[in-house]
């Protein structure tokens, strides 16, 4: 490391990790001024059963930034989360999701669908964290059923007795479900897939996307739909574009699909759309 002439800055002799380092504090800050000035939205991605009726939801952030418009969640989560930002950042989802359940709890066309949240690792590992999930529940007054909480591999693998912990408090409290997001891109082995306290696997959408010319993909997404029957687990496909994947997965008795086959994730009012749609139609592919 070297001073920079005059300004005091710390300055590296990588200008391309100098470069990155900047973009990452602008970024930083730039997220901060974000939080106070509301700049987040959800967006909701549809997914639906295997008669295509829609089932739920899941809630995805998204940065509608004043200047370089919608900023994926790509870009800007793995920073947030390398600072206790992601924290509020969580916090303001969790919210934002549970006001929206209860939106949806006085339509008889929404009031059934669950909604999911994508948890990031810190998040999920704060001590008061189950206390700050029925904290929102109470404040929107929703019913829990609706809520589904996603989280990755590497967080519920991390600490499986903290999960387990939370999982009996989130149950006796309140009945919240937990989804295993991303399956199969991390290192769960069957024996931690048995003790862990899921109700879901989410079958990651890099194995479904070649699921029918892919011989070991096929394998690979045969292999653990059987294996969430056989925990009695309900599962998900993530990523269906087309027609072939979802006959390929029906084939295979997975039940649940979420993709662009069905749906993008779309802004509130084209997501109610939708299933004002739907409630016409009584039938999701013929929206698309
Ligand atoms: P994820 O939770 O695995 O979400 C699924 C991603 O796949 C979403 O990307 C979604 O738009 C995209 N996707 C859905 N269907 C299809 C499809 O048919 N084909 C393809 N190619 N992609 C599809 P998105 O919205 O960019 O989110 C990326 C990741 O950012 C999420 O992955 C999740 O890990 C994270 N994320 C999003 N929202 C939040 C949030 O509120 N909190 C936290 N902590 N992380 C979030
Ligand atoms: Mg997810
Ligand atoms: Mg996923
Ligand atoms: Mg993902």
């Amino acid at each position: 490391q070297a001073k920079d002439g005059g300004r005091n800055r710390t300055r590296f002799f990588d200008p391309q990790m100098q470069e990155l380092v900047e973009v990452r504090a602008t970024l930083e800050s730039d997220l901060h001024n974000a939080l106070a000035t509301d700049q987040f939205e959800l967006h909701y991605q549809l997914q639906v059963n295997h008669e295509n009726k829609p089932i739920g939801a899941e809630a995805l952030i998204r940065w509608v930034h004043p200047q370089r418009g919608m900023i994926s969640p790509a870009h800007f989560i793995p920073v947030a989360e390398e600072s206790a930002l992601i924290l509020n950042i969580g916090d303001w989802v969790l919210d934002e999701a549970c006001r929206q359940i209860a939106v949806w709890s006085t339509n008889a066309k929404m009031c059934d669908l669950v909604l999911a949240v994508n948890i990031s690792a810190q998040q999920f590992k704060q001590a008061h964290f189950v206390d700050q999930v029925i904290a929102a529940i109470h404040k929107h007054g929703i019913d829990p059923s609706r809520l589904k909480l996603e989280l990755t591999e590497s967080v519920a693998l991390d600490d499986i007795t903290d999960v387990i912990a939370k999982k009996n408090l989130l149950r006796q409290k309140v009945g919240v479900t937990l989804s295993l997001d991303d399956f199969g891109t991390g290192f769960s082995s069957l024996s931690y897939l048995k003790r862990l306290p899921l109700d879901q696997i989410k079958i990651d959408q890099s194995f479904v996307r070649d699921i029918t010319t892919d011989k070991s993909d096929a394998v690979m997404v045969k292999t653990i739909i059987d294996m969430a029957q056989n925990f009695s687990l309900n599962v998900i496909a993530e990523g269906v574009e087309t027609e072939a994947q979802l006959a390929f997965l029906k084939h295979h008795e997975c039940k649940a699909y979420q993709g662009y086959l069905f749906s993008k994730p779309l802004p509130i009012e084209q997501f109610d759309a939708l299933m004002q749609d739907y409630a016409q139609h009584g039938n999701i592919t013929k929206l698309v």
